[in-house]
């Protein structure tokens, strides 16, 4: 059974593959983080090297090393996986590794039928090592398949793209999250609503939520530090931008969790409720709606549009955050019986 939820059209395809003795020797999974390309890329090293005649069963004793990360034919290369050498979460992934990599291909299957490598975030393989990937990639090996994961990919060499069969993952459904979550899962209805909506149709997130109640809960904390930020001064709002990760993609993560709590605001305003993504932050939502303007709502979810786009053009990441803590409106209010009297400062 293949344990990916939705992406009917990925699976179908790899059926096929397997049907037809007919897989190609390197696939590209494109598709935004935590859309589930790992766990569909996982899905298709178990099927390829499953010993039962339903694969990928998920049960037999090759599904299971694959599931267990032990596998001696399953090797999965990201910014992660330090080769024992480095400490650090690395900024690319080198040569070296893609050199391992062809060392591997060169030997049969030590324990299945395929020997499968998985470069998750093939986007940051430097020039060297993308170069030397396509070597290996135009000459394809049988019983090898190589699947490069990617969520930019315009950063991948288009030589590098081209030699792969390429699959684009989308969002499923939130109502398909919602379902899959009470159904596989077991949640609340309460819960999987949240977590269903907060996904945005990416699976992965939520599936990680499930297992970490710790992952809501430092939102949650992360949502309230921003919206304090509200009526706190130039200076403070500063050095809350100071300490944001300057890190490209954590930027976007952390813009992209605004856009959604700035949108539950405006829907709130707006009497919507119903749509809003934190189902269960429905008493704060109301506050702020009443303390901001739809107009001040309307212009700052503009201010985040533009600063993701910034972001994407490569600004920098600290300026971009200072200019939105200058843009995010300022607010004077006092939490008397928890119901906020306002008056505008700007
Ligand atoms: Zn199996």
């Amino acid at each position: 059974m293949w344990s990916m939820i939705g992406q009917p059209k990925a699976i179908a395809l790899f059926e096929h593959g397997l049907n037809a003795a007919n897989l190609a020797h390197a696939y590209l999974l494109v598709g935004p983080s935590h859309i589930g390309k790992t766990t569909l890329a996982l899905d298709l090293a178990r099927a390829v090297n499953c010993q039962s005649n339903k694969p990928p069963c998920g049960e037999c004793q090759s599904c299971q090393r694959i599931t267990d990360g032990k596998h001696a034919d399953v090797t999965v290369i990201s910014l992660n996986s330090n080769r024992g050498r480095e400490t650090k979460l690395r900024a690319e992934i080198s040569i070296d590794d893609i050199r391992d990599l062809q060392h591997s291909v060169s030997l049969p299957p030590y324990e299945g039928k395929y020997k499968v490598f998985i470069i998750d975030g093939a986007e940051s393989l430097s020039i060297e090592a993308a170069n030397c990937l396509l070597k290996t990639l135009e000459e394809p090996t049988s019983s090898v398949i190589i699947i490069l994961l990617v969520s930019e990919e315009l950063r991948l060499l288009p030589t590098v793209a081209s030699r792969c069969q390429r699959i684009e993952l989308k969002p499923v459904s939130v109502d398909d999250v919602e379902e899959a979550l009470a159904k596989v899962y077991r949640l609340d209805d309460d819960k999987a609503k949240l977590l269903a909506r907060l996904s945005q149709g990416c699976i992965g997130w939520a599936v990680t939520a499930v297992h970490d109640d710790s992952y809501l809960e430092q939102q949650a904390k992360h949502l309230s530090r921003v919206m304090s930020l509200l009526n706190k001064s130039w200076g403070e709002r500063f050095v809350y931008a100071g300490q944001l990760r300057n890190d490209r993609k954590a930027a976007e993560e952390v813009i992209n969790l605004w856009l959604l709590w700035w949108r539950d605001v405006m829907l709130t305003k707006c009497d919507c409720k119903q749509d809003v993504t934190n189902v269960d932050q429905i008493s704060m939502l109301e506050k702020w709606a009443q303390v901001l303007s739809l107009q001040e709502i309307k212009r700052f979810i503009s201010n985040l549009q533009e600063s993701l786009a910034q972001i994407s053009r490569n600004a920098n990441i600290r300026l971009v955050f200072e200019i939105l803590m200058l843009d995010m409106p300022k607010k004077e209010y006092k939490d008397g019986d928890g119901i906020p009297s306002v008056s505008t400062i700007l």
